[in-house]
């Protein structure tokens, strides 16, 4: 059986630091989206990124994984590290966006080719990895979040969450540090949404270091190491989830709570 846990899983790497974000700033043309965010985040932990919309939480996430490229600020993953106050190059970007695999709202399979093949599709043409192994991995992770029998179905039939699945493990095939999930329920009927949690929790179980922005409160409860509440582009509230979630300190958390909840 291959290995399906995470590259940051020895027990050594624990508790260590995986990811810092210091000073991160970025606009669009005249609009300020983020101002100074800072946070780290702990090697095998969860954290969710909670606020209102357009409080800057996607963009937040777009910068660790260098789609979006930050204005200001110095971003860690791992061993990269790349300071954007100065020129960053395109290898840099490239090195960055290795470290995190992402997952969004909904995916763009390829609808010709199979559950596995859209799995091994990044190893196997992007990192040149031995097909044979990658096929080996790529079963071992729709195992994971629980559609080891949809391999050789093509993506129209497949349910919504079940696409969401595969767009989970196509994420982690590429062996990334660190998981990234943008709202990964929220394009889903309410009946789909518990097995794509469940999916989660299951890595986050396995020790994958995972930022989550979702508005799954309850999610958050049961899951997270870390909450950040996020506002006009600043982290406003951070803590364990009983500290931001049961007992927010500011009143802009409480209203954003009593909103969604
Ligand atoms: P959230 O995820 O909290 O809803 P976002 O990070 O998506 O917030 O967006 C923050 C703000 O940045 C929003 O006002 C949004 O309209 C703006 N924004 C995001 N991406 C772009 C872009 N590519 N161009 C212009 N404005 C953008």
């Amino acid at each position: 059986m291959t290995d399906t846990t995470p590259p940051t899983g020895s027990t050594a790497a624990q508790g260590r630091s995986l990811v810092s974000v210091s000073g991160l700033a970025k606009s669009f043309g005249d609009h300020e989206v983020l101002r100074s965010i800072d946070f780290e985040v702990m090697t095998g932990s969860v954290t969710v990124l909670i606020g209102p919309s357009g409080s800057g939480k996607t963009t937040v996430l777009r910068s660790l994984n260098a789609l979006d490229l930050a204005d200001a600020g110095v971003v860690r993953i791992g061993d990269v590290e790349v300071d954007f106050a100065g020129p960053v190059g395109k290898a840099e970007v490239a090195t960055l966006r290795a470290q995190s695999g992402m997952v969004f709202q909904s995916h763009h399979l390829f609808p010709h080719l199979t559950v596995l093949e859209n799995v091994t599709a990044g190893p196997v043409l992007a990192q040149r990895r031995d097909r044979a192994a990658a096929e080996e991995e790529g079963r071992e992770l729709l195992r994971l979040v629980g559609i080891a029998d949809k391999a050789d179905a093509y993506p129209y039939q497949l349910s919504g969450g079940q696409q969401q699945r595969v767009g989970i493990a196509r994420a982690l095939a590429i062996r990334p540090q660190l998981m990234l999930f943008d709202e990964p329920t929220s394009a889903l009927d309410p009946e789909l949404v518990g097995e794509v949690l469940t999916a989660m929790k299951d890595l986050a179980a396995q020790g994958w270091t995972m930022v989550v922005v979702t508005h799954e409160i309850r999610f958050a409860q049961q899951v997270a190491d870390q909450v950040l509440f996020m506002d006009g582009g600043v982290v406003v509230e951070r803590g364990t989830p009983e500290e931001v979630l049961t007992r927010p300190r500011t009143e802009r958390a409480r209203q954003f709570l009593h909103r969604i909840l």
